[in-house]
């Protein structure tokens, strides 16, 4: 009588470990599956990164209320005064890890889903544009979703090569989460297997419920190499991280707070003033567009409190490095980037010991909840305990 063999299980423990692993490979590599619950497609044609980042998390959310894949859209960076002049697409991974966003949810980049999806299951020809019945209004027939018109939506859509054939109009609805089933029950994805949107399914600035959703937006092995190098090469822990959003447009912006025009709540202010409209602090031209007197002012108090060795200055426009080294008669190294990158500035502000942002700037909020998911401090020009007005400040 024979006696069937079996391989030994080292063996077999081996294989199977193997098979796991290219199963992995390919599910990792080759095919992207096509997902039947379909997709979300959206242009990040609001602002400039800060803004785009706000709307990034809320689109996020809503891809994850109706189950579909997000495609995640590359930023938009504007170069208007540096070649090559026009709109540079920036892929999501160039600066974070799109694969941190799957323990969220299901995503793409919008590049592959072209390239790779697109092709058989959304071939030109059938690509639907949905949008807003008050946005389609604007179109010459009134009933087109302005999906390319003018910058940045045409040179958007044209650098992924899409062109829109039709348009899917709707209202009384919106992003938030109370009208999921609505969204449902509209767009089943059997018949709208891919939503494209003219901007982000979101709000702005972000809601409460989706700031946490940062902590999926991890930065890129490339960007922590890069930033990680000149934490070392150019500051000295403990470091005083500042954002001076001054510039000529912010000036202008911080106009309306004079004039009575804004509320407490005015662009990201929430972020420092408290989302809830009845309990919300007031909102100070010193946190909206702090003068020299508040930066020495508050640069001088978290230096002193935080031991700092160094002071690190990310500006849209003057750094004032000068008259901040002159605080410290030269004690406190005061560095800023030449040239300056938003992203470096946003990756050194992150992990410095302490920062010191703008309350109103989404481009502070991003490195404002970066730091709260890490547990690091931040607080902002004119409010020392952010959720606390200074009391010398109360208006
Ligand atoms: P917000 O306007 O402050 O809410 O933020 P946005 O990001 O939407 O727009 C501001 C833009 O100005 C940024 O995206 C940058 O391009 C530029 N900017 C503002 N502050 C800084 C900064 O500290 N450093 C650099 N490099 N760029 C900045
Ligand atoms: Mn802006």
């Amino acid at each position: 009588m024979a006696v069937k063999q079996q391989a030994p299980l080292t063996v077999r423990v081996t294989c199977l470990l193997i098979f796991l692993l290219l199963q992995t490979c390919r599910t990792l590599a080759e095919d992207l599956k096509w997902d039947e619950n379909g997709y979300v497609l959206y242009c990040p044609c609001m602002g400039r990164f800060g803004n785009q980042a706000d709307h990034f998390l809320g689109s996020l959310a809503f891809a994850k209320m109706l189950n579909r894949t997000l495609a995640v859209p590359p930023w938009i960076v504007y170069r208007h005064h540096t070649p090559p002049y026009t709109n540079v697409h920036v892929p999501y991974s160039e600066f974070f890890r799109l694969e941190s966003l799957s323990a969220y949810h299901r995503v793409v980049s919008l590049e592959d889903f072209m390239e790779k999806l697109a092709p058989e299951h959304w071939p030109s020809g059938q690509r639907r544009a949905y949008c807003f019945e008050t946005a389609a209004q604007r179109s010459a027939d009134k009933k087109s979703c302005p999906m390319k018109d003018g910058n940045p939506f045409g040179p958007f859509w044209d650098n992924v090569h899409v062109d829109f054939d039709q348009s899917v109009l709707f209202g009384g609805i919106s992003f938030s989460a109370y009208h999921q089933p609505q969204w449902i029950k509209k767009f089943p994805p059997s018949e709208h297997p891919v939503l494209a949107m003219p901007g982000a399914p979101a709000q702005f600035p972000v809601t409460e419920e989706h700031v946490g959703l940062q902590r999926y937006v991890v930065w890129s092995d490339k960007m922590v190499s890069k930033g990680e190098e000149h934490i070392s090469n150019l500051l000295i822990r403990p470091y005083v991280s500042i954002h001076l959003r001054i510039g000529s447009d912010w000036q202008n912006a911080c106009k309306m707070l004079k004039t009575g025009d804004a509320g407490p709540h005015f662009m990201a202010s929430p972020q420092c003033v408290g989302y809830n409209r009845q309990t919300a602090l007031s909102l100070t031209m010193n946190m909206c567009l702090p003068d020299l007197a508040e930066i020495r002012r508050a640069v001088k108090l978290w230096v002193k409190k935080t031991s700092a060795r160094s002071v690190y200055i990310a500006t849209d426009s003057e750094s004032h490095s000068r008259d901040i080294e002159k605080l410290f008669k030269g004690k406190v190294k005061v560095v800023t980037l030449q040239p300056d990158s938003a992203q470096l500035d946003l990756y050194i502000s992150g992990r410095a010991d302490h920062f010191i942002g703008n309350c109103v700037s989404s481009f502070s909020a991003f490195v404002k909840r970066e730091r709260d998911v890490h547990g690091l401090p931040s607080s902002f020009f004119g409010m020392d305990k952010p959720g606390k007005i200074n009391q010398k400040e109360e208006l």
